[in-house]
């Protein structure tokens, strides 16, 4: 490979950590990570962070290697005829090749209330929303979870399991 290569990867999480990883060994190759927080968000855990029985990140320095720099801050515009990222603090980052992982977010409801009364989990701003709502309702208040995917299911359990009796 001629050159040194640059590569930008916009999200931090499982795809893009491990893209960034894998590329960083390559010869020739320089990546740079994109994410919004300095902490590496465990999207699987999202759920644990509601009761508190996982706080859902981990040090960006445990899961990526050194040689993998972090710019914090959130991509806001692709311009790709002149291969750069604009980021949302003003700067912008230049690349060869780009890695788009940003993941997946909670679906549009379209159901009517949902978007005013509902709490989804599939963020980490969405799971510290629903930890407040639940902490300021009274223990007894009953919770309906609507959705029984991977996330539905899991925010079931962790919640039955925090209020089931003998629990912490
Ligand atoms: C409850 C649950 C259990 C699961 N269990 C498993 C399992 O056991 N095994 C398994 O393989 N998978 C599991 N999954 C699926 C797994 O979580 C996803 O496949 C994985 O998180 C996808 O990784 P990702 O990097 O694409 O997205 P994410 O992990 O969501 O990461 C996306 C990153 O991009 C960042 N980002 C978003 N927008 C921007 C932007 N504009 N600029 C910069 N950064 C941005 C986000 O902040 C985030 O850090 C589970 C999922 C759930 C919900």
């Amino acid at each position: 490979m001629n050159g040194n290569v640059e590569v930008v990867v916009i999200g931090g999480g499982y795809g893009g950590v491990t893209a960034a990883n894998s590329l960083a060994r390559r010869d020739g190759v320089s990546v740079t990570v994109v994410n919004p927080r300095p902490e590496f968000v465990e999207r699987i855990r999202l759920h644990q962070r509601v009761t508190g029985s996982d706080d859902a990140t981990e040090d960006f320095g445990k899961v990526m290697g050194g040689n993998v720099p972090l710019v914090v801050d959130t991509a806001t515009r692709i311009d790709a005829a002149e291969r750069q990222v604009s980021l949302a603090g003003g700067g912008t980052v230049s690349y060869d090749y780009l890695v788009y992982a940003v993941g997946s977010g909670a679906a549009d409801p379209g159901v009517p209330g949902a978007a005013e009364f509902a709490y989804w989990v599939s963020d980490l701003e969405g799971a510290e929303r629903l930890r407040s709502a639940l902490d300021a309702a009274p223990a007894t208040a009953p919770v309906t979870v609507v959705g029984a995917g991977p996330t539905g299911l899991e925010t079931a359990a962790e919640l039955a399991d925090a209020h089931s009796p003998g629990s912490a």
